[in-house]
C-alpha cells in the first residue's frame, strides 16, 4: 500500500480495497467478496463516502436494539474481517455481544483464519467455527444454513454486516431482530432487515459503538421504545431521497475536474 501517496484524493477508498484484496490473497475472503466490495464502493460514491443523516438514525436504533437484547450476536464474514476486525471487537465489548463467523462460502480453513484475525484484534471467543456451527437456519440450503447453537441460532438480535438477502429473510422468519449494514439501499437484505444501516461498515460499526456508549445507562423500556419507533421503510426512503438530492445538486453544479495546464 506504499504506492498510495498520503494526499491521494481516493486514498481511503484505495486502502479499503487493498485490505479486501489482501484477505483474498491470505485466503479468507472469497473471490465473490471482491464483487460485493465493488458494488459497495459504487453505492458509497453515491452517498458521498460519508455517513448520510438517515444512517445515523439507524445506527442509534441499532445501538438500542443491541443494548436491549437478551442475546445479541455480531456476525462476521470475510470482508468484515478484512475491513474492520477491531471495530467488531470493540462494539461487541460495549454491547456485550457474542461474535460469530458466518460465511456464504464456508470452508473450515476460512473459518479458522477469520477466527485468528478476530482474536488478533482482541476477541476472547469466536463462535461458528468448525463443529460449533452445528445448528441450522430453516429453509436455507447447504453450508449457508449452518450457525452456532450458542450464537446466531439462539440470538434475539443479530447484527449482520454485508449479509445476503436469503439469509436475512430466513433470520427474520425465525423471529429475530436483524440489523443489517448494507451500502445498497435497494438490496433484498436492506429491504428485509428490521433495521438497515446504509453506510460503509468501517464507519457504521464505530458509530453504533459511540451511540451504544451514550445510551448504555438508559432503562430497557426506553431502549425498546427507540427500536419500536424506528421505521425501516421510512428510513430507506430518506436514504434514497438523500442520494437523489445529491445527484440533482451535482448535475446542476457540474462535476468536471479543473486542470491548471502550464504553458511551458
Ligand atoms: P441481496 O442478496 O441482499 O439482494 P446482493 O446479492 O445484491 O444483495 P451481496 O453480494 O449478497 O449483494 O452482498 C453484498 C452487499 O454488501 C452489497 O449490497 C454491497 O453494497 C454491500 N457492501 C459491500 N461492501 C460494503 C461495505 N464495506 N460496507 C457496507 N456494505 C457493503
Ligand atoms: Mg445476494
Amino acid at each position: 500500500m506504499e504506492w498510495i501517496p498520503p494526499n491521494h484524493p481516493r486514498r481511503t477508498s484505495l486502502l479499503m480495497r487493498e485490505k479486501v484484496v489482501e484477505g483474498v490473497r491470505e485466503g479468507y475472503v472469497a473471490l465473490q467478496g471482491l464483487i460485493a466490495h465493488g458494488r459497495g464502493e459504487c453505492f458509497d460514491y453515491l452517498i458521498g463516502e460519508e455517513t448520510p443523516p438517515p444512517a445515523l438514525e439507524a445506527e442509534r436504533a441499532a445501538a438500542a436494539a443491541l443494548l436491549s437484547a437478551q442475546l445479541p450476536v455480531i456476525s462476521v464474514n470475510g470482508n468484515v474481517a478484512a475491513l474492520a476486525p477491531e471495530a467488531v471487537v470493540e462494539l461487541a465489548r460495549i454491547v456485550g455481544a457474542r461474535i460469530e463467523v458466518n460465511l456464504f462460502y464456508r470452508t473450515p480453513e476460512r473459518e479458522r483464519q477469520i477466527e485468528a484475525v478476530l482474536k488478533r484484534a482482541g476477541a476472547a471467543e469466536v463462535l461458528g467455527v468448525g463443529e460449533d456451527a452445528a445448528c441450522t437456519i430453516p429453509e436455507l440450503f447447504s453450508e449457508r444454513r449452518r450457525v452456532s447453537c450458542r450464537g446466531i441460532y439462539a440470538a434475539d438480535v443479530v447484527l449482520v454486516p454485508l449479509e445476503d438477502g436469503d439469509r436475512t429473510e430466513a433470520l427474520r422468519r425465525m423471529g429475530k431482530t436483524v440489523v443489517a449494514v448494507d451500502l445498497n439501499p435497494l438490496s433484498r437484505t436492506s429491504r428485509a432487515a428490521s433495521i438497515t444501516i446504509v453506510d460503509n461498515v468501517v464507519r457504521a460499526l464505530p458509530n453504533i459503538a459511540k451511540f451504544a456508549a451514550e445510551l448504555k445507562g438508559l432503562p430497557r423500556e426506553e431502549l425498546l421504545s427507540i427500536v419500536k419507533n424506528f421505521d425501516n421503510d421510512a428510513n430507506l426512503r430518506k436514504v434514497l431521497e438523500h442520494i437523489a438530492r445529491r445527484l440533482a445538486e451535482l448535475s446542476q453544479r457540474g462535476v468536471a475536474l479543473q486542470f491548471d495546464v502550464g504553458s511551458g
